[in-house]
């Protein structure tokens, strides 16, 4: 059930059919998991939790650093040293006492992540490195759990959905397994604030849709965003059948 505070409080999107009070439910029983409390998972995180998706448990190793805040604007000045996770656990609590916080703090090794991921029901890769988005679309495969994953680098943006419950579905691995400049990361190459905030956001808003269950998810869809023109394109991404790790899902 739904207080007349939460009723209050989420009115504006309950007040969208798509959504409605049986929308808000499902978000309220739902429980997301955000790894990487950067750039990324900032509006991720914020997002998520002022929708009111039940719980959010946050998964990040590292502290909050002054060249963060140019774009990770779930921290701030005064966090500078802290964890970055307990940063988070201090604004999303003060942003909405309703949702249930989960910290995770250290680095996942694969047990801990196959656990983490098998503790959820939808997962959000806001990480920064090719390892851990590897490491994550294997555990999401392997527990059968959705991927919204995003990347943005210099002045480039990518978002796309991985949904190993559907037949047609690649995984990351399918898209990203040959290798790219994946292993670029934000400290050596440079990235504009804003450009993480539209990929995280529009993250946000593919868990929203799969969570609530409306609209038509970013599966088998790869979203290229381009912040020096303001262009948009979407590229078709096919599974593929030979992919070592989500190849067996459908092998039998
Ligand atoms: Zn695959």
């Amino acid at each position: 059930m739904l207080s007349d505070q939460e009723l209050l409080r989420y009115s504006r999107q309950i007040l969208l059919p798509q959504i409605d009070v049986d929308g808000q439910l499902r978000l309220k029983q739902s429980r997301a998991l955000i790894v990487g409390l950067g750039g990324l998972g900032s509006p991720v995180a914020l997002y998520l939790a002022a929708a009111g998706v039940g719980a959010l448990h946050l998964a990040d190793f590292d502290s909050v650093d002054l060249t963060n805040l140019q774009r990770q604007v779930l921290h701030d000045t005064p966090s500078v040293g802290q964890s970055k996770v307990d940063s988070a656990l201090a604004r999303l609590a003060a942003l909405n006492p309703e949702v249930a916080l989960r910290p995770l703090r250290g680095a996942l090794d694969a047990d801990s992540l196959a656990a983490a991921v098998a503790a959820v029901d939808l997962v959000l890769d806001c990480s920064d490195n090719f390892a851990t988005r590897e490491a994550v679309n294997a555990a999401c495969v392997a527990a059968g759990k959705p991927l919204v994953s995003g990347a943005a680098i210099r002045l480039e943006g990518q978002l796309s959905v991985f949904d190993p419950r559907s037949e047609d579905s690649p995984c990351y691995h399918c898209l990203y397994g040959h290798g790219s400049e994946a292993e670029l990361t934000c400290s050596e190459a440079g990235v504009v604030g804003p450009l993480v905030g539209l990929v995280g956001s529009l993250q946000a808003l593919e868990a929203l849709k799969l969570l609530a269950g409306f609209g038509e998810p970013l599966v088998g869809r790869l979203l290229l965003v381009d912040a020096l023109t303001s262009r948009f394109r979407e590229l078709r991404v096919r599974r593929d059948p030979q992919c070592p790790v989500c190849g067996a899902r459908h092998g039998q």
